[in-house]
């Protein structure tokens, strides 16, 4: 493709983008294809000779589309939305064609320290801890996703509890077991991350939570004094800031109290909810991050910014260096050797790595810090709104405390009752939500993040609500 060819396409595609997002309500918001549809609409065998372009967006429109749920639709409440906004696209698209892979700072400096600044920025506007700062032992990375955050918490947390023995020698050879500890409700990621960690399903204690779904600190204390007694390593406990099923907020302070009497690292997954610290007066759900040895908060769930950008942040980097650093002869670089400057693939798994932080570069300054608290102050305003809709309406109930942009409710007349509304909504096509279950009992899940939903959406959603009750 020439530069020609690419301006002439290029265009189409960001003239295509801004149709979509114009007309997106015209689309039902979940995908209604078959499995297999999709396939079977497009030939078995990869082209002999290349195509002419206008073929390949026609095919979009025709095969890709109607296999499309849309995230960026108002109506969209399943799981936790997923960012975008114009500044955050075209921030991805100029990385796409800078075509960079930033993994040493000499293979493109601006990458590494246009990252390192920006995650100097969000730990201000978060008014995180200053030893999060780049200035100091600590610092902010971009990962691909709060899994991975996970993963290398846990993998830091590990190396500082064995001195490093355990990448030396194995995780279980010479060294006692090590147990991992978080909530019920904590994600998924996490038990993903002890498994690939390798230290075994078995080793992440699950601590019971309370009545609101928060981790309980002290049942926390005794698992791990009673572990210890036993001969286990405690190695890392894992709180959660905005619980996936119901954004429960695990008391990080008493937590982190635990943590540093017994000298455990705590990693904050604040995925979803750490957005909500944008907001001064929603800045108590950090309380006690102080104590946190690594967080993560994903702009990618609610900072306007497009699927793949997770920021995250440790206190003391050293160990996460000691566990994943590796130096063979061919990515030596003089800068590197210096110690002047930072080689960001030493700070997650992968070794290469894209030039993210151009589109939370460009979404911070776009919306300004004023933007993102107005967005954010938005998106609580109309959970208080449909909140406020479920508490006085009498065929539905709350199921758990609303403490963010997610309203937790079900249906009075039980399980049967809550599965037929949520699947009449998502039927109809103008709004879609999916479910957990809490306390043992089916429960819809409401979700409030999306960068076109309104008042009349919600409004909407509720009328719809009201008709299925
Ligand atoms: N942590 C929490 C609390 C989440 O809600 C989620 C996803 O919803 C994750 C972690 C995983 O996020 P990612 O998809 O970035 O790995």
């Amino acid at each position: 493709m020439t530069p020609d060819e690419f301006r002439t396409h290029g265009k189409a595609i960001v003239d295509w983008i801004a149709d979509y997002w114009e007309g997106i309500e015209d689309h039902p918001v979940l995908s209604r294809v078959d499995p297999g549809w999709v396939r079977s609409q497009l030939p078995e065998h990869p082209p002999e000779e290349g195509e002419p372009f206008d073929r390949l967006l026609g095919d979009v429109d025709r095969v890709v589309m109607p296999g499309i749920t849309h995230w960026q639709h108002p109506g969209f409440h399943a799981y936790f939305n997923t960012g975008g906004s114009g500044p955050s696209v075209l921030g991805d698209l100029l990385a796409s064609g800078l075509g960079v892979q930033g993994m040493s700072w000499a293979t493109s400096p601006a990458a590494t320290e246009v990252e390192t600044l920006v995650l100097d920025w969000l730990a201000e506007l978060l008014d995180l801890p200053t030893g999060f700062r780049s200035d100091g032992p600590g610092g902010g990375v971009i990962q691909d996703s709060a899994s991975s955050a996970t993963l290398v918490a846990l993998l830091a947390a590990r190396e500082r509890t064995t001195g490093g023995a355990s990448n030396r020698n194995g995780v279980r050879q010479g060294t006692a077991p090590m147990a991992v500890y978080a909530s019920e409700h904590a994600h998924s990621s996490v038990e993903k991350a002890v498994r690939i960690a390798g230290f075994g399903s078995a080793f992440l204690r699950t601590i019971p939570s309370d009545d609101d779904h928060r981790m309980r600190p002290d049942l926390l204390a005794a698992r791990i004094d009673g572990d210890i007694a036993n001969g286990l390593r405690a190695v890392a406990v894992v709180a959660t800031v905005g619980t996936t099923s119901s954004t429960a907020i695990d008391p990080v302070a008493r937590i982190g109290q635990v943590c540093a009497d017994r000298g455990v690292w705590l990693h904050v997954d604040g995925a979803l909810a750490g957005t909500a610290a944008l907001v001064p007066e929603m800045r108590w759900l950090l309380d006690g991050l102080e104590f946190a040895d690594s967080f993560v908060v994903n702009p990618h769930k609610w900072m306007l910014t497009t699927f793949d950008c997770s920021a995250f942040w440790v206190r003391d980097r050293a160990d996460l260096l000691r566990a994943l650093s590796i130096l063979p002869e061919y990515l030596r670089t003089e800068a590197g050797q210096s110690g002047a400057v930072i080689d960001y693939r030493d700070w997650q798994v992968p070794l290469g790595r894209r030039f993210r932080a151009l589109k939370l570069w460009f979404v911070i300054r776009w919306f300004g810090a004023e933007g993102l608290r107005a967005m954010v102050r938005h998106h609580l305003e109309l959970t208080e709104r449909f909140d406020a809709w479920v508490v006085e309406h009498p065929s539905y109930e709350r199921a758990a405390p609303t403490t963010v942009n997610l309203v937790c409710f079900r249906h009075v007349d039980g399980d049967d009752a809550s599965r037929r509304v949520m699947d009449g909504i998502n039927a109809g096509g103008e709004a879609y939500l999916t479910h957990t279950v809490l306390d043992g009992t089916f429960t819809l899940r409401v979700a409030i993040g999306g960068e076109r939903t309104t008042d009349r959406h919600i409004d909407r959603l509720c009328s719809l609500l009201d008709e299925l009750a």
